[in-house]
C-alpha cells in the first residue's frame, strides 16, 4: 500500500535531511510504503540539493522544485497535484508535526474507514500571545462567516484518494488547504496533538503574510462582508430618517435645529464607512481579478521521481 507524505520545503537546508530521516525513521507503520513527496517553494538555500540526497536514502520519492517561492499553500497544492499515494499526509518539514501520529492516523483511515484524519492542536505550543489571540479571532470569525469549523486546525492531515480527487475539482487559483480539505466533508476523525519545538532555522511566516492569509482565506469562503455592508448602509438610513423626523418635529414647535459639529461628525463617519465599504467590495473585485486570468497556481521547474529497492540503511 502506498501512502504519499507531502512535505513543502522553503530554505530548510541546513536541517531538512535530517529532519526526514527522522519522519522516516519515526513513522515506520506494516504493509506501508511512503512515497515522499517533497516540494521545494523556491528556496534561495542549499535545500534542493539537500533533498537530492535524502532522496537517495528514502525508498520511494518525488522531488518537485518550483520555479521561485509561490507560498505554502501553492507548495502543498503542487505536492498533492502530483502525489499518487492511496492516501495522501500532509506535514511540514520542520518535525512541528509529530512524525509519531502517523502511523495512528493510517490505523484510523484503514481500519476504521475513517477518509479524512484531521490532527488538530491540542495547544499551540510557544506561540506568543498576541498571535494566539489573533489566531483566535480570525478562526471565530472564519466559523461565522464560512460555517467551517478550523478552531486548533492544523495543515497536518491525511486525506483518502477520493479526498484528495474531491479536493483536485476545486479550481479556486488561490487555495487555503486548511479550510477546502474541510469544504469536501467526507467522514473524519480529529487527533490532538502537541506543537513540538521547531527543529532548527525559523518560521517562514512574517505577520503581513499571515494576514494576507487570513484575508484571502475569509474572502475565499465568504461573502458576508460585502453583506455587512448593506447592513451598515441599512442602519445609518434609519438614523438618517429618525434625525429627520426628529428635525422636522423641532421646527414645527418652533425651534430651528442647530449644531455644525454634528454635520462635521456625521460627515466624518459616514465617509470612513463609505471607504471601509469600497475597500471591502476593492478586496473582492481583486479576487475576482486574481481568480478570472486563471494562471496557475504553481509553476515546476524541476520533477524528479526515484524508487530504490532497497533501503540504504
Ligand atoms: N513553507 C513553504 N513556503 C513558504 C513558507 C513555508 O513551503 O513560503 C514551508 C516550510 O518549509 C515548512 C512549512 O511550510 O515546512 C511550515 O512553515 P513554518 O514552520 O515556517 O510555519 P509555522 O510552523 O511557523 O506555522
Ligand atoms: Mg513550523
Amino acid at each position: 500500500m502506498l501512502i504519499s507524505i507531502i512535505i513543502p520545503v522553503y530554505n530548510e537546508g541546513k536541517h531538512i535531511e535530517e529532519n526526514i530521516i527522522a519522519i522516516r525513521d519515526r513513522a515506520k507503520c506494516e504493509n506501508v510504503i511512503f512515497e515522499f513527496v517533497l516540494v521545494d517553494d523556491g528556496s534561495s538555500d542549499d535545500s534542493f540539493a539537500a533533498m537530492q540526497r535524502v532522496s537517495e536514502r528514502l525508498q520511494v520519492s518525488r522531488l518537485i522544485r518550483l520555479s521561485r517561492n509561490f507560498g505554502k499553500e501553492s507548495a502543498v497544492a503542487a505536492g498533492l497535484t502530483e502525489a499518487v499515494g492511496e492516501a495522501c499526509i500532509v506535514m511540514d518539514s520542520d518535525l512541528q508535526h509529530p512524525p509519531e501520529l502517523i502511523c495512528e492516523m493510517v490505523r484510523l483511515w484503514r481500519e476504521e474507514g475513517y477518509e479524512v484524519v484531521d490532527a488538530v492542536k491540542a495547544d499551540r505550543g510557544r506561540e506568543s500571545r498576541l498571535y494566539k489571540l489573533f489566531a483566535r479571532l480570525f478562526y471565530g470569525a472564519f466559523n461565522r462567516m464560512s460555517g467551517l469549523e478550523l478552531q486548533g486546525a492544523s495543515d497536518f492531515k491525511l486525506m483518502d484518494r477520493k479526498a484528495v480527487d474531491a479536493w483536485k475539482c476545486m479550481n479556486e487559483h488561490a487555495t487555503f488547504f486548511r479550510g477546502m480539505s474541510t469544504w469536501v466533508g467526507f467522514r473524519r476523525i480529529s487527533i490532538p496533538f502537541e506543537v513540538a519545538e521547531r527543529a532548527g532555522g525559523s518560521t517562514k511566516w512574517s505577520f503581513r503574510k499571515l494576514a494576507a492569509l487570513a484575508i484571502g482565506a475569509i474572502t475565499s469562503f465568504s461573502a458576508l462582508p460585502l453583506q455587512l455592508v448593506t447592513v451598515a448602509g441599512l442602519l445609518f438610513m434609519a438614523g438618517a430618517v429618525i434625525l429627520g423626523i426628529e428635525t422636522l418635529v423641532m421646527w414645527i414647535l418652533g425651534h430651528a435645529a442647530s449644531g455644525f459639529t454634528t454635520v462635521i461628525l456625521l460627515l466624518l463617519i459616514i465617509g470612513s464607512l463609505l471607504m471601509i465599504s469600497l475597500g471591502i467590495i476593492g478586496t473582492y473585485i481583486a479576487k475576482i481579478y486574481d481568480e478570472v486570468k486563471k494562471r496557475p497556481r504553481y509553476v515546476i521547474a524541476q520533477h524528479l521521481r526515484s524508487v530504490h529497492k532497497e533501503i540504504s540503511e
